[in-house]
């Protein structure tokens, strides 16, 4: 690493332009890292754009410096450009720059290595290596960066509850909280962001629960979700609710964004590795939390997932 942290502060040193960009379908974890990575080369100096697919959704947003991050890169060409929380470049969506340098920081096991220099490393989330690499550039952590980093702690672990929290996670989120990150404030500001159409599909998806096993799913038409009037952000949760269900192991939500493009979310408890099943459906992510984009009708993806899972169970 030691290695990887001198390249990164050369990079950082002699670059005039600089981008952050992060995945697709941006979660807590990819937003929270790249505003604090925002804030802190802003401390050394060194002013980045911000750049993410897809909007930010609004539980975010309280984040000092998210209404910062663009849609697409201010420039076409960067000297550096630093990619968070994505496993492959292709993970960053339509963000088409050419770069000098890229930097690749990610914490996927599936991580391609697609940068000049790859900092990857298995922690519970980059928030983790954000934090590490502060240190390593000397920039003490204020409040508005500890605020981000515990964003994307809370939202990676599940609040501390999936089994990528490790030792180093509590001694992390345990100096953002001295440093000026309040627990109840950000759990508030993250999660009772709940609108009546998210509670109205919720219960959809709810009434359409089935269980095989220890296999449980649910999913919604792109019907009911209009009829609802449910956005992006009132979808992304439900999964959270199916998980917590007892004496199982994987839970499958698919939800149909439109005709023929069906998002599935995977989740499981610890016994099925998710990732190898979103692999072999063409999408990816983690042992536990992994998803999957696929373009066909629902009913289709639904057999397909459901026995691709029952295959590997
Ligand atoms: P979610 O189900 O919340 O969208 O994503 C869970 C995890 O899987 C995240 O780490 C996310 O980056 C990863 N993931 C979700 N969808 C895809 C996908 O289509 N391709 C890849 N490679 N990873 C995904
Ligand atoms: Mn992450």
């Amino acid at each position: 690493m030691r290695r990887i942290y001198e390249s990164i502060k050369l990079l950082i040193k002699n670059a005039r332009t600089i981008l952050i960009a992060g995945h697709i379908d941006p979660d807590g974890d990819t937003l929270g890292s790249m505003i604090a990575l925002h804030l802190i080369l802003e401390k050394l100096g060194k002013k980045s754009d911000m750049c993410c697919q897809d909007k930010v959704p609004p539980s975010f947003l309280f984040l000092s410096g998210a209404d910062k991050i663009r849609t697409s890169p201010k420039r076409k060409e960067y000297d550096l450009f630093f990619t968070v929380d994505a496993s492959d470049l292709s993970r960053t969506g339509n963000i088409k720059v050419t770069a000098k340098h890229i930097i690749n920081i990610d914490h996927h096991a599936d991580n391609t290595n697609f940068g000049d220099i790859n900092c990857v490393e298995l922690l519970s989330s980059v928030a983790e290596q954000i934090y590490k690499l502060a240190k390593e550039l000397n920039v003490e952590i204020n409040q508005e960066i500890a605020k981000a980093l515990y964003v994307s702690i809370i939202t990676d672990t599940g609040n501390f509850r999936y089994a990528n929290t490790l030792p180093s996670t509590f001694e992390v989120a345990c100096d953002l909280v001295l440093r000026g990150a309040i627990p109840s404030q950000i759990a508030s500001a993250v999660y009772d962001t709940k609108t009546i159409a998210g509670m109205k599909v919720l219960s959809y998806a709810l009434d359409k629960i089935e269980k095989r096993g220890k296999l449980v799913w649910s999913s919604l038409s792109h019907e009911i979700i209009k009829k609802t009037g449910a956005t992006h952000d009132d979808l992304i949760c439900i999964i959270d609710y199916l998980r917590a269900i007892k004496d199982t192991d994987v839970t499958v939500f698919l939800r149909e964004e439109k005709e023929n493009t069906i998002k599935v979310n995977l989740r499981s408890k610890g016994r099925t590795n998710v990732s190898k099943i979103a692999n072999d459906l063409g999408g990816g992510g983690h042992i536990q939390a992994a998803g999957v984009t696929l373009n066909m009708p629902l009913l289709e993806a639904e057999e397909k997932v459901i026995s691709t899972v029952m295959k590997n169970m």
